[in-house]
């Protein structure tokens, strides 16, 4: 589904990212971690186009992201994503974040969109809040309409940077599950995150990142067993956050 094949990025004279080479299967859930800086978010990004890469090939569902000629718009429709900070629309309601790119990118009319839109509300359990503005929302609620928006497009692929990093720590679970069950309905995800409780219960494998270089990739049961082949550096990033 998702195919990074040798990438490489540079920001001017600085190697961002080095080599990196990995699939996430259709239905796989893959989570990357790696201390700050080790360019996990660089990587990600480059996934859905909203970073360039200099060196290398990334494919989603056999669609090139690399390139010259890439349509950018039809990559974004495949690969929804999440931020940290939670991007809604401000000016908004709810139900109106949901169905913007619906109408505007896949040509929906007001009517299916608006379906779509309150279907997505139920699943993430916010459907009574439709009329409100992003702002009247806590952080955990906006945070599932953002998940919710992506969905409205129907992506093959959902990418995650650190959906929880930025929330208070009592939001953060409800976010977690609303992942847990999309990763449990069979959606492909790329999540980075610190949120190794999610990473047990959930990933089928760990991307483990290190200055800007691909460290590990491995099934959890490897990650977080006992692996004598596990790098010291994973060892030890696990040591500080388990
Ligand atoms: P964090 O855990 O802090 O989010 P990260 O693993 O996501 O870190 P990236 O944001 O991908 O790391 O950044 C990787 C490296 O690239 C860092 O050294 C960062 O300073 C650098 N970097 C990121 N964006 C740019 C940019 N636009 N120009 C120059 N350097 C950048
Ligand atoms: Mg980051």
């Amino acid at each position: 589904m998702i195919q990074i094949e040798n990438v490489s990025k540079w920001y001017g004279t600085f190697r961002v990212l080095t080599d990196c080479s990995t699939q996430v299967a259709v239905g796989e859930v893959v989570v990357v971690c790696g201390p700050s800086g080790s360019g996990k978010s660089t990587l990600i990004k480059t996934v859905n186009g909203l970073e360039t890469v200099q060196r290398g090939e990334i494919h989603i569902d056999g669609i090139g992201v690399t390139g010259p000629r890439v349509d950018l718009g039809k990559i974004r429709s495949r690969a929804g994503m999440v931020f940290q900070g939670f991007e809604l629309f401000p000016h908004l309601s709810v139900l109106d974040n949901l169905c913007l790119a619906q109408t505007r990118v896949l040509k929906r009319d007001r009517g299916t969109a608006q379906k779509r839109a309150m279907q997505l509300l139920e699943r993430v359990g916010l459907a009574a809040h439709r009329d409100k503005y992003p702002a009247a929302l806590s952080g955990g609620q906006q945070q599932r309409v953002a998940i919710a928006r992506a969905l409205a497009m129907d992506p093959a692929v959902m990418l995650f940077d650190e959906p929880t990093s930025a929330l208070d720590p009592e939001m953060v679970n409800e976010v977690l599950d609303v992942m847990t069950d999309l990763a449990r309905d069979g959606m492909t995800m790329m999540v980075v995150t610190h949120e190794m409780g999610f990473a047990q219960r959930v990933a089928d494998r760990v991307i483990f990142m290190d200055g800007g270089r691909i460290v590990e990739d491995c099934t959890k049961d490897d990650f977080f067993g006992d692996t004598v082949g596990r790098s010291e550096r994973s060892r030890h990033f696990l040591s500080k956050i388990l």
